[in-house]
């Protein structure tokens, strides 16, 4: 545990009462409070002592699985006996290949809580973004879903893995498993495993890490430490970010192999909220049985989740419902305001990264700011990314510069943030030096204009600014917009070359199945939405955005693809 205490030349220093003309010295006073360790064994004993009935489904083919935390909690214990027999170091990493399930909870809660460190691998990378990151990590053990196994076993005979020494087999119904003595099963060990004590005294010791892809390069390190864990997980816990309680019952679709389900997973353990699990079936229609018959209060997931959910809902009882949390790229003001013209609920949309735990801002509405606003001003503060959480800090600043820039809504610069679940850097990382300012903020690589109301609203990633003429045009924005017109399945923004105005908006557009559109009948519906020199110069109509390996638009690919394009406005040509 760290020994916070001041040293013996903090407690002689004197703080002089300035200003109150009294010339008098005291020593400082310090709190007298019990500085109790913020360590996940807490969280875990809470559930398990407090919540034992409360239940953890998991959805599997042809039905779900059931079981309790009490349940639950037993086999993580006994978890942690079998990471004792196989070997496993003191603080070695431990990774994970699997989807949202009971068992991936149990890893979530034991490998951390006998002092390993949980590693999330997103089962969605590239192999060999896979391969880095398991070497990059030294993982020495691997826990895969048997329906996922097809996809790392290749890998398991790479040089990179030479550090794993067990590939632990969950099964969760379906796949081959190869006949190799490296690979082991997980209920087998469960069944033989002898329960263990938990204890954790260092709350910054290392709980768990995660990679994140970015656009270029090797991915990169996020260590989370104990303490950041159960601080964001509180910050969950509050009313005006996802205000998880006893009485949720929680829907995360957004993966757990992913910014750590959002943090939902670890909060439902910490609230004692019933916890439902989809499993490998992310189908709208998985989605929609899911929250009809366990009678689901928050799910949360990315927009593509939601696009595939909105048109299932006619008829369907989600009354439950009560938000729906969503991020990982803008929430389309469209897609919010489907949900709410249905169901009578608009999505809740926060921004986060990997690198901030990963809740930062969440988009509440202000009390006094919902009074005597039309539903189209109250749908355009919910398409901003929202206020930052308690804790965080943000600011903007003109980039390359710690030169603090307006909240007026209407300045753009570099987001920032700093807070007790930001990254202070990677993991053995020499880019660190890029991400960090010298004065201790995470660079987020977001543009961003901050309202004097405190709503962050993104604009775009630094990398795929769009600039005219010398003036920003909002890439993010504008597919806002596109993808609000009615026949619109996606749409992606890119800037390329002009000779005159040195780049100019190109739009990318996927149509809606059986609908038909032209580029001027677009233009005429962005005409009356946007400033007339943000309109795209020309329209590009594709068959699907590419994606990255985490399923955001790859603006990377389109601009490979695209980049050179030559605008039909572009007289030099
Ligand atoms: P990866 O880097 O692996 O894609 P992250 O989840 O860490 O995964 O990505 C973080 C980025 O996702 C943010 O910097 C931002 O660009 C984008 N993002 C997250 N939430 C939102 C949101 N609500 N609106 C717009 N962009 C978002």
């Amino acid at each position: 545990m760290p020994d916070l205490r001041p040293t013996p030349e903090e407690t002689s220093d004197e703080d002089t009462r300035a200003g109150t003309g009294v010339d008098t010295y005291a020593p400082r006073m310090q709190g007298l409070m019990q500085d109790y360790p913020l360590t996940l064994p807490h969280l875990f004993g809470r559930a398990e002592k407090l919540f034992p009935k409360k239940e953890v489904v998991t959805s599997v083919p042809g039905g779900v699985e059931r079981y309790t935390y009490g349940d639950w909690a037993d086999r993580t214990r006994r978890l942690g006996g079998v990471l004792d027999v196989l070997g496993v170091s003191d603080g070695g990493r431990v990774a994970t290949f699997a989807w949202n399930s009971a068992r991936h909870l149990e890893l979530y809660f034991g490998i951390p809580c006998t002092g390993r460190v949980l590693h999330t691998l997103n089962i969605r990378l590239f192999s060999e973004q896979i391969q880095y990151i398991v070497r990059h990590a030294e993982d020495e053990a691997i826990f895969v879903d048997r329906s996922l196994l097809a996809l790392l076993w290749p890998l398991v005979g790479s040089d990179d893995f030479k550090n794993v020494w067990h590939i632990v087999v969950m099964d969760d119904g379906k796949g081959d498993i190869p006949d190799d003595s490296r690979i082991l099963l997980y209920e087998d060990l469960l069944a033989e495993a002898t329960p263990v004590e938990f204890e954790v005294r260092d709350e910054n010791r290392a709980a768990a890490m995660a990679y994140t892809s970015g656009t270029t390069g090797n991915p990169k390190g996020v260590v989370y430490s104990h303490r950041s864990t159960v601080l964001h997980t509180m910050a969950a816990l509050t009313a005006d970010l996802l205000g998880v309680s006893e009485r949720d019952v929680i829907l995360p679709v957004v993966p757990m192999f992913h910014a750590n389900a959002w943090g939902l997973a670890h909060a439902a353990v910490a609230a004692g909220s019933k916890l439902v699990m989809p499993g490998a079936d992310l189908s709208g229609a998985n989605l929609v049985n899911l929250i009809e018959s366990e009678r689901v209060t928050v799910a949360a997931g990315v927009p593509t989740i939601w696009m595939g959910v909105l048109p299932l809902l006619d008829g369907r009882d989600v009354s439950s419902l009560r938000a729906i949390p969503c991020g990982g790229s803008a929430v389309p003001k469209a897609l919010s305001e489907g949900f709410r013209q249905k169901i009578g609920l608009p999505i809740l949309q926060a921004w986060g990264m990997t690198e901030t735990s990963p809740l930062a801002s969440s988009g509440h509405i202000k009390s006094y700011m919902a009074e005597g606003r039309t539903e189209e001003e109250l749908a355009d503060i919910r398409a901003m990314q929202g206020l930052p959480a308690p804790l965080v800090d943000a600011r903007i600043v003109e980039q390359g510069t710690l030169d603090e820039l307006p909240w007026d809504g209407e300045t753009t610069g570099e987001l920032q943030v700093r807070g007790p679940w930001i990254a202070s850097e990677y993991y053995r990382d020499d880019r660190s030096a890029e991400s960090f300012t010298d004065d201790g903020w995470l660079r987020t690589g977001d543009v961003a204009a901050i309202s004097d109301e405190g709503y962050i609203r993104l604009t775009d990633r630094t990398k795929d600014v769009i600039k005219s003429g010398g003036e920003w045009i909002s890439s993010v924005e504008l597919e806002n917009e596109i993808m609000g017109h009615p026949k619109v399945a996606e749409a992606a923004v890119i800037g390329v070359p002009h000779a005159k105005w040195s780049e100019r908006p190109l739009a990318c557009v996927v149509v809606r199945p059986g609908e038909e559109l032209s580029k001027e009948e677009l233009l005429d519906y962005l005409g009356t939405r946007v400033a007339k020199w943000w309109l795209p110069d020309d329209v590009l109509f594709i068959d699907e955005v590419p994606k990255t390996s985490v399923g955001k638009f790859s603006k990377k690919t389109l601009r490979e693809s695209y980049g050179s394009y030559v605008l039909p406005t572009d007289q030099s040509s």
